[in-house]
């Protein structure tokens, strides 16, 4: 098997090879804090779960590092407006700190029902103010900084291949410069220390060697990256919109400080986009994952929908797509549990589906290898036993489901249980005595090689 990923860096699909033999470092920028994730957002977050679960497919340990930013993202990226967590307060009424607890708790909500898995290490921007002003600090040693009344600034212009990740137009950002630049003195500089305003008191600020106030947006996801990676790992990842600062920003400090470019593959989810043409009035511009719960679907039918769109293409949003997800992932989950467990998974679907992932992540055409599958005349144990192993990759939780999905009241329970242990013990008198009495309660029972699997019939639901 051999894993091939996009990466931005060179413009091309490479072979993957990690820094580290059987390790990979993979770090992916995190959520800023002031408000609930967009489905946006989240896919990104979701591409980013298949790229660490292909590489685990590929027999990589992965050490997986997601930031919070909770300090410092300004409402431009220029470095002009407010930081967001201080607006934020100020739209809600309630402290910058109680809202960045607040939202990250509604972020973990939204990572789990989509079955995102846990990073190795969640880290704050505010619990690493330490290494941010000491990585500034080496910067400023070595040449890279200026000062101005408002703060410390990177001098882009002291690198030639600023901006190499977007392909930056040099020539044509001097022919265009009437950008306001304020205090900066080259429009690509950007902030790494911002001061308090002298007349008023942030919610949010720290003493520095250069004055009290707070880190610049960059500067976290560098100095985490160096701590909980290295300053030089295998894979960083985010959205298309981080290529042409937020990363660009991140790869001259890390070059400055570090003398590397910060992770040897940049992988970016294109963006997903709203239909609003096709989406009723009431769901607004802004669709949480919430939104689409309340409506009444399933969060894993929208993780279903992510991966119907190869991450390097945008998906257009709305919501008929994602009923037709719903509609799939149904029929999905009641065919995968007609199946019996215990067969073998199928090697050559198993060969065609890890083919297609590692390519980069062509997700739709592993789809497209599952329906096939779903649809083929193999044992249907064997079947189930493939979708378990593609599952690894998909994350749709197809062996939990029928867990998930029915709610057993305590006494249902208690007589299948009672059932089980009859059926254990061969008494099979007992357990089709059992059987009928689930059945006047309401309870079809089906058994199965995995044990006995229940469902409520029509009176019971
Ligand atoms: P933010 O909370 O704004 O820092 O963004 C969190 C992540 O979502 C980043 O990786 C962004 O690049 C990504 N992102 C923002 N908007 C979208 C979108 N519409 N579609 C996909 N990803 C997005
Ligand atoms: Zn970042």
């Amino acid at each position: 098997m051999s894993l091939a990923l996009y990466d931005t860096w060179s413009r091309a699909v490479r072979p993957f090879a990690p820094i580290q033999p059987g390790h990979v470092g993979m770090y992916c920028c995190g959520p800023t804090v002031y408000d609930h994730a967009h489905i946006g957002n989240l896919r990104t977050y979701v591409f980013e779960d298949v790229l660490r679960r292909a590489l685990t497919l590929n027999g990589y340990t992965v050490r997986h590092v997601v930031n919070i930013t909770d300090v410092g993202h300004l409402v431009s990226d220029a470095d002009e407006g407010e930081d967001k967590m201080e607006k934020g307060s100020r739209r809600t009424g309630d402290s910058a700190w109680a809202i960045a607890e607040r939202y990250t708790a509604a972020f973990m909500a939204d990572w789990h029902a989509l079955n995102l898995l846990e990073p190795s290490v969640w880290c704050r921007a505010t619990g690493h103010i330490a290494e941010q002003i000491a990585f500034i600090d080496t910067l400023q040693r070595k040449g890279y900084v200026y000062l101005t009344a408002d703060g410390l600034y990177f001098d882009t212009s002291k690198q030639d291949d600023y901006g190499y990740l977007t392909r930056l137009d040099h020539a044509g950002l001097q022919a265009g410069k009437r950008v306001a630049v304020g205090e900066k003195r080259h429009a690509t500089d950007f902030a790494l220390w911002k001061f308090s305003p002298s007349d008023s008191t942030r919610q949010m600020e720290w003493d520095s060697p250069w004055g009290r106030g707070f880190p610049g947006w960059h500067i976290e996801c560098s100095a985490m990256s160096a701590k909980y990676l290295s300053p030089w790992f295998d894979i960083h990842c985010g959205g298309e919109d981080h290529i042409s600062v937020h990363h660009s920003n991140e790869i001259a400090q890390t070059q400055a400080c570090h003398g590397t470019r910060l992770a040897n593959f940049w992988m970016h989810g294109h963006f997903l986009t709203l239909d609003l043409a096709k989406m009723s009035k009431s769901a607004g511009d802004f669709v949480r994952l919430q939104t689409l719960i309340d409506r009444g679907s399933d969060p894993l039918a929208y993780r279903y929908l992510c991966l119907t769109a190869h991450y390097r293409s945008s998906l257009r949003f709305n919501h008929e797509a994602l009923d037709a997800a719903q509609s799939a992932l149904d029929r999905l989950r009641k065919t995968y549990s007609s199946w019996p467990a215990g067969g073998h998974a199928d090697a050559p679907f198993v060969a065609r589906f890890n083919a297609e992932v590692n390519q980069d992540l062509n997700l739709p055409r592993a789809l497209a290898v599952l329906w096939e599958l779903v649809k083929s005349d193999l044992p249907a144990a064997t079947r189930r036993a493939t979708v378990d192993h593609f599952d690894t990759v998909l994350g749709l939780r197809l062996g939990e489901w029928q867990t998930d999905k029915v709610d057993i009241p305590a006494d249902i329970a208690a007589l299948a249980e009672q059932r089980e242990k009859a059926r254990a013990d061969r008494n099979w008198a007992q357990a089709d005595h059992l059987r009928e009495v689930l059945k006047a309660e309401g309870w079809q029972v089906e058994d199965s090689a995995s044990g006995q699997r229940l469902s409520p019939t029509e009176r019971a639901t």
